[in-house]
């Protein structure tokens, strides 16, 4: 098993990609802190665990609230004892996160607060806990946005995984010889409510297709598999790196129709 005794804590794990990743980890053998805003998801992805013959724990936490974020470690170290995974996944994409001209401040506030604030403070209070255990690994959730510009904007949701980039870049440096691995996953559109609630008619999904390569949406499942590789051993060497799991999205000028 590929993580065999360790320990992980994954943030928006109630749905999507934090999910299938609790769920793949667990399979490999890790115990997991599963970490969401909403309880009843949060509790059923623990259910399913649970039911597979698998370790995890249910912590609430709004990861935009430094409080809530100091806890969902504490309670990750106490219920397993140390932590040896940090994955920090949880995101909105609003509906009205557009260009620079309309976009309200306070989809902009709300939106980096979750999405870029939430990822320093799983940082700020995880990396200590990670030092307590002698090393580790955090995975970062970024999108292939902050990588490329989209003719259809969601500017808020574009700076804020931007950020999650170069600020996972800089902690990689940082912790580098601690034992330490900080690398960011940049996934291109998804089969998961995030998008496809944003994405609500036909028209739009096929409309997002047009730039896919590959001609489909990616699961869940596939980019849960690419932060496993990032967890585990197998990447030793790889660190301040992005994963891009997008279906040839960033490799295309023209797609294929
Ligand atoms: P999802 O909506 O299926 O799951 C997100 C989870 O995060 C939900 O369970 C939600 O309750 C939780 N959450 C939201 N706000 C929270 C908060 N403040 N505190 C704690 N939990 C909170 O979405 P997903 O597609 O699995 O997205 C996961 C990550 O992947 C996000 O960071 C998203 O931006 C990123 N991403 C998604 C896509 C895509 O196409 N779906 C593409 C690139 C990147």
């Amino acid at each position: 098993m590929r993580l065999e005794d360790k320990v992980a804590l994954i943030t928006g794990a109630g749905s999507g990609i934090g999910r299938q990743a609790a769920a793949l980890f667990a399979r490999e053998g890790a115990a997991v802190t599963v970490v969401d805003i909403d309880e009843y998801a949060g509790a059923e992805t623990v259910q399913g665990i649970e039911e597979a013959g698998g370790k995890a724990v249910f912590v609430r936490a709004d990861v935009s609230e430094a409080d809530d974020v100091r806890n969902m470690i504490d309670q990750a170290e106490k219920t397993f004892g140390k932590l040896n995974v940090l994955f920090n996944n949880a995101g909105i994409m609003h509906g009205d996160d557009a260009d620079a001209i309309s976009t309200s401040e306070e989809i902009w506030e709300r939106t980096l607060s979750i999405n870029l604030k939430g990822v320093f403070y799983g940082c700020k209070f995880g990396i200590p806990a990670l030092q307590r255990a002698g090393g580790g690994a955090v995975i970062n959730t970024a999108s292939f946005v902050a990588l490329m510009g989209a003719a259809t904007p969601q500017i808020a949701y574009t700076a804020s995984k931007g950020g999650v980039v170069a600020m996972s870049r800089e902690l990689a440096v940082i912790h580098a010889r601690e034992g330490i691995r900080v690398n960011a996953l940049c996934p291109g559109p998804l089969r998961t409510k995030l998008l496809m609630d944003y994405l609500d008619t036909e028209e739009k999904k096929q409309r997002r297709l047009v730039h896919v390569p590959m001609g489909r949406f990616g699961e869940a499942f596939e980019v849960a598999q690419a932060a496993l590789f990032l967890a585990s051993e197998e990447s030793s060497f790889i660190t301040g790196t992005e994963l891009v799991i997008d279906g040839g999205i960033t490799a295309a000028y023209v797609t294929p129709q």
